[in-house]
C-alpha cells in the first residue's frame, strides 16, 4: 500500500455562532482524502493559527498520515518547551484530523478504531439557568420535557449576579461578582430546584473556581444533602491539594479538569481518587490521543469521563468527544450546548441529540465535515474579551 502523506495543513477560523472556532484541515497526498480536527482556543485564536501555520505545518508536510502516535509524541516535544494551551490546541487540531483520516481509510467510524462501542449513544447534560430560583426550576422542567435526565443548574452566570456591590471610588469596569453572596444564593437555588423538581432528575452545578479553597470545601459540604450528580470546578488548578479536604468532609461527587493540559495536573487527582469525573477539554490537552490514554488510566481508578462540551468546542471537537464517549468503558456523562440550525449547516454531521442522548451518524472517521464556503461568510470577530475581566467587589482582579 502506498504511503499517504500530509500534503497541506489548513487552519479554518469561523464564527457562525457566539464563539470563534478554529478547525484544522489536513489534506493528504491521496486525492479527496482529508481530515478535520478541533483546535479551538476561542480567546486566543490568532496565537493558535500562527502555531499551526508557522510552526506545525512546516514540520508536518510530507509525513506519513498513518503514524498518529509518533506525530503526536514528536509534536509535543518538537518545540523543546513543553505544552501549554496554544500548542496543545494546535496539536489537537492535527491529532484529531489524523484520526479522522485513519477512520476514513479504514471505512470505519472512529469509535471502532478505539475498540468499538460500549453503548449506542452518550447521555448528555444541558445548561439550565435563570436569574431566580423559580426561573432556574422552570428552565430545568423545560429540559426535562425535552427528555434530558441530567441538567446543570446555574443562577445569573458563573459566580452569580451581585445585587448590592459596594465598590471603592474610581473602581474600573469589569465583570464583578461577590463570592459570599454567590454562595448564599446558589445554595438557596439548589435547595429550591431540588425540592421543586424532585429526586428523579440528576442535577449538576459549576462553581467555576470562583471561591477561595475553604469556601469551596464548605460549599461542597453544604450541597451534599441535595445529591448532585457532580459539583464542577470547586477549586482552581492552582489549589489542587485542597481536593483532599473536600474528600475528607463530604461525598459530593467532584468533577474537575477543563483547564488542564499537563499530565501532572490530572495524575495525582486520579491516583488519589480525589475526583469522580475527569472533565478535560479534549483540544486543550492535545487531542484524541492523550484523551484516550487519560480515559483508560482513569478507568483503573474508578474515575469516569465527562469531557468538556461548551459552545467554544467546535462541532468537530464535539464529534471527537462523542466517539470517545461511545467507546470509553468508564464514560460518565457528556456536556452538550445545543447548537443552532446554522451550525448544523456549516458543519454537516454535527452530532444530534434526541431524548437526552447524543447519537453518532456512523460515517467513517469523525463523521463530520465543514462547508467552507458557508463558514467563510461568518468570519471571526476580534474583540477584547469582557467576561474574563473578572473582579471582586473591591475591584481586585480574580479568576473567571
Ligand atoms: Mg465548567
Amino acid at each position: 500500500m502506498a504511503v499517504v502523506t500530509i500534503k497541506d495543513v489548513q487552519t479554518i477560523m469561523t464564527q457562525p455562532g457566539g464563539s470563534r472556532l478554529v478547525v484544522v484541515k489536513i489534506i493528504t497526498s491521496e486525492p479527496g482524502l482529508y481530515g478535520l480536527g478541533c483546535a479551538t482556543f476561542t480567546q486566543r485564536i490568532h496565537a493558535v493559527h500562527s502555531a499551526i501555520e508557522k510552526h506545525l505545518k512546516p514540520f508536518l508536510i510530507g509525513k506519513d498520515v498513518s503514524r498518529i502516535e509518533e506525530i503526536w509524541q514528536m509534536s509535543m516535544v518538537h518545540s523543546y518547551w513543553r505544552n501549554g494551551p496554544v500548542l496543545s490546541n494546535a496539536v489537537s487540531g492535527v491529532d484529531q484530523a489524523l484520526w479522522d483520516i485513519k477512520g476514513k481509510q479504514a471505512g470505519m467510524p472512529l469509535y471502532q478504531l478505539l475498540g468499538g462501542k460500549c453503548r449506542e449513544a452518550a447521555a448528555v447534560y444541558g445548561h439550565a439557568g435563570g436569574s431566580s430560583p423559580e426561573q432556574v426550576a422552570d428552565s430545568v422542567r423545560r429540559f426535562m420535557d425535552e427528555g434530558y435526565r441530567y441538567i446543570r443548574i446555574q443562577m445569573g452566570g458563573y459566580g452569580g449576579e451581585a445585587s448590592k456591590l459596594v465598590k471603592p471610588d474610581g473602581t474600573p469596569e469589569g465583570a464583578y461578582f461577590d463570592p459570599r453572596e454567590y454562595v448564599r444564593h446558589a445554595l438557596k437555588m439548589i435547595e429550591h430546584v431540588r425540592s421543586h423538581v424532585g429526586d428523579e432528575v440528576e442535577l449538576l452545578h459549576d462553581i467555576h473556581e470562583r471561591l477561595v479553597p475553604i469556601e469551596a470545601v464548605q460549599f461542597a459540604k453544604d450541597v451534599e444533602p441535595f445529591k448532585l450528580f457532580f459539583l464542577e470546578d470547586a477549586l482552581a488548578p492552582e489549589d489542587l491539594e485542597w481536593f483532599h479536604h473536600i474528600r475528607q468532609q463530604c461525598c459530593t461527587p467532584i468533577a474537575m479538569g477543563e483547564l488542564f493540559n499537563n499530565p501532572r495536573e490530572w495524575q495525582p487527582l486520579i491516583e488519589g481518587k480525589l475526583i469522580d469525573f475527569i472533565r478535560m477539554h479534549v483540544s486543550q490537552m492535545g487531542g484524541i490521543t492523550p484523551a484516550r490514554n487519560v480515559a483508560a488510566f482513569a478507568n483503573m481508578y474508578g474515575v469516569r469521563t465527562a469531557w468538556h462540551g461548551p459552545g467554544d468546542t467546535s462541532p468537530v471537537g464535539h464529534a471527537a468527544n462523542l466517539h470517545l464517549d461511545l467507546w470509553a468503558p468508564n464514560f460518565g456523562i457528556q456536556e452538550w450546548c445545543r447548537f443552532s440550525e446554522l451550525i448544523y449547516e456549516v458543519f454537516p454531521g454535527t452530532p444530534e441529540v434526541r431524548n437526552g442522548y447524543m447519537y453518532p451518524n456512523d460515517q467513517p472517521g469523525l463523521g463530520i465535515d465543514i462547508n467552507e464556503e458557508l463558514a467563510a461568510k461568518y468570519p471571526c470577530q476580534d474583540i477584547v474579551e469582557q467576561w474574563t475581566q473578572t473582579r471582586l467587589p473591591d475591584g481586585s482582579p480574580t479568576r473567571p
